[in-house]
């Protein structure tokens, strides 16, 4: 990308607004409010958010690919740009622009991303004029989290419990979605219970579009494949949207071939359909490429119009009105998770193997903010290779990282009951299976990467986020998808050599966090199951555990 200069009379001329990477749409915040003839666009690429993390080449090329195709677009409609790709940080860049152009201030929403706003704060310490507007790109409003669980001060870290559900209740009230007279369409709040299917093939999977590289992108991917040679998975076969016109083109298509299936099987799990009917479209959300409210609109006038079935456009509104803005607010009260209880890892953890090593970031030593490292469950053992690709004979676990290590993407549910499922059972780190997915996944930032590990995949900060655990043994793996009859394991033996360990492991986390969890009235069942059985067989099922859990830190196969 050619570093672009405004002339002086354009830079005194127009309205400098600074969009940060995650914001790549003029639909929303200050350039929304801007005609193009009127607005100036700073657009930043920084080599500490490259090399903070080894971050997945996709995620790079993704984030990188889209902000130079909106720079063009921008320019494209009159917009004067200014792009600078640089060491310094986002705000050190910032300020050098300020005081190159001698403007005021700079525009700019409020940032979502902690990290960014830690880099841009320290920033405005040092001089930087930001003009901070509200960010218009969520569906949700600070008053709207208020008016369901009060001020954050008030309630905050002491509040036990924040319930998605009564958040999403208030939500489909606020925004009219999926109401009908001043009642929930079908007279339910959620069709979750009927959407639990296992998919066998009943509906055949359409297939993708896929968007080949063009110029720009292959000039991304070449620069970061000789910048980042070592870093996280793959950049082949990079077929993303990475034009406004492509993002749109891949949402129509999420819309009319796969959403109409999204509900019945949005749990399900499949080694040859890795993707099944969900919209893979979080990636370009998480950037602004594609605006919330434009896919919850698109999903109510395809329901109004008899395109897409109640129980999966409830399904899919719900992901994004519900969890996605649950999520963020999460992060926000909790200041990234760091005002509930910490339980910071060992010294030496991330060295305890190479694998774990690499996830050491290079955030600023000098600065005191260390990220969050609540373990509630005492959890601390380091994230094995398996993770980073090495084969555990657990076809589950080999076939979901795979597909990261490949694409940076699984879906929902790989997420929660096979990669966070074994984590937690095992006791891995939950902050290093959170760093593990920030770096992975192409749609992660800590304002949802945090509070999906930490909060709800690892019950890191003890039922804030999530009402209980989500572990799961061999059964639930075995009924939502094709990944046990492919395994050398057998998910129907749980003690011995060639049993699935998953349901050793689940009853060994069960005993080992009786303390914690066994007067949750959700776990009740599960404990009555763990009374039942005897001395003998509990003894059995520690010591499959323990050899399986071996065996994944020793990075050896799982036999
Ligand atoms: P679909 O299944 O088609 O759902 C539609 C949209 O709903 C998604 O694009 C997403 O924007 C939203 N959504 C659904 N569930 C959630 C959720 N729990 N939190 C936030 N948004 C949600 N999502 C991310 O965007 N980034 C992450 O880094 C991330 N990390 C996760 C880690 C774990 C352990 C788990 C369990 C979930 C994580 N999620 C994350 C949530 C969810 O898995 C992904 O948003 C989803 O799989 C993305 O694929 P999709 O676009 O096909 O989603």
């Amino acid at each position: 990308m050619h570093a672009l200069q405004p002339s002086p009379a354009e830079v005194r001329r127009r309205t400098w607004v600074y969009v940060p990477y995650d914001r790549l749409n003029d639909a929303c915040g200050p350039l929304s409010r801007l005609k193009p003839s009127e607005a100036g666009l700073i657009l930043l690429e920084s080599h500490c958010k490259e090399n903070v993390r080894p971050y997945h080449k996709k995620k790079l090329v993704v984030l990188l690919s889209n902000q130079r195709h909106f720079a063009q677009e921008q320019a494209a409609r009159g917009v004067a740009i200014v792009y600078r790709n640089a060491p310094e940080s986002y705000g050190e860049q910032l300020l050098a622009i300020q005081h190159e152009f001698a403007l005021k201030s700079i525009a700019c929403g409020s940032v979502s991303e902690r990290e960014l706003r830690k880099d841009l704060e320290s920033a405005q310490h040092n001089g930087l004029k930001l003009q901070i507007e509200p960010d218009t790109a969520w569906l949700s409003t600070e008053d709207d989290w208020t008016t369901v669980f009060g001020e954050p001060r008030e309630t905050g870290v002491t509040q036990r419990q924040y319930l998605m559900e009564r958040f999403y209740r208030h939500m489909r009230k606020q925004s009219g979605l999926l109401m009908e007279a001043g009642k929930f369409a079908g007279g339910k709040l959620s069709y979750d219970d009927e959407n639990r299917k296992p998919w066998r093939g009943q509906v055949p999977v359409p297939v993708r579009p896929s968007f080949a590289p063009d110029e720009i992108t292959r000039e991304v991917i070449a620069g970061v494949e000789h910048a980042h040679p070592d870093t996280f998975g793959s950049s082949e076969g990079f077929d993303l949207p990475t034009t406004a016109a492509d993002v749109q083109a891949l949402w129509q298509f999420a819309l009319a071939q796969l959403l109409p299936h999204f509900g019945p099987y949005e749990d399900a799990m499949h080694s040859s359909e890795p993707v099944l009917f969900h919209s893979a479209i979080s990636a370009l959300m998480n950037l602004g490429r594609l605006l919330p409210a434009q896919v919850v609109q698109d999903v109510q006038q395809a329901y109004a119009d008899g395109r897409i079935p109640l129980a999966s456009a409830e399904g899919f509104i719900r992901q994004i009105l519900g969890w996605r803005e649950f999520m963020r607010h999460m992060h926000r009260v909790t200041d990234g998770y760091r005002t509930v209880a910490q339980s910071p890892d060992p010294v030496g953890n991330r060295t305890a193997n190479a694998y774990s090593a690499r996830l050491v970031t290079t955030i600023d030593p000098a600065q005191a903010d260390k990220p969050a490292m609540p373990s509630a469950l005492d959890a601390h053992l380091p994230l094995p290779p398996v993770y980073w690709g090495t084969r555990s004979n657990l076809f589950c676990m080999d076939t979901v990282v795979d597909q990261v290590v490949r694409e940076g993407w699984s879906h929902h549910i790989t997420r929660l009951m096979v990669l966070s499922n074994l984590a937690t059972l095992c006791g891995f780190s939950p902050r290093e299976l959170t760093d593990w997915f920030w770096v992975a996944y192409v749609d992660a930032y800590d304002w949802v990467v945090e509070p999906n590990v930490l909060g709800m995949s690892t019950f890191a900060d003890g039922g804030l986020t999530a009402t209980k655990p989500y572990v799961s043994g061999a059964a639930y793996i075995n009924r939502m998808s094709n990944y046990c009859g492919k395994c050398a394991l057998d998910p129907k033996k749980s003690i011995g050599p060639g049993s699935c360990p998953f349901t050793a492991l689940y009853w060994t986390f069960l005993e080992r966090n009786a303390d914690m969890l066994q007067s949750n009235q959700r776990m009740s069942m599960p404990y009555v199951g763990l009374r039942r059985k005897s001395a003998t067989e509990r003894e059995s099922l520690r010591k499959r555990a323990a050899d399986a859990v071996e065996q994944l830190q020793r990075g050896e196969i799982v036999t």
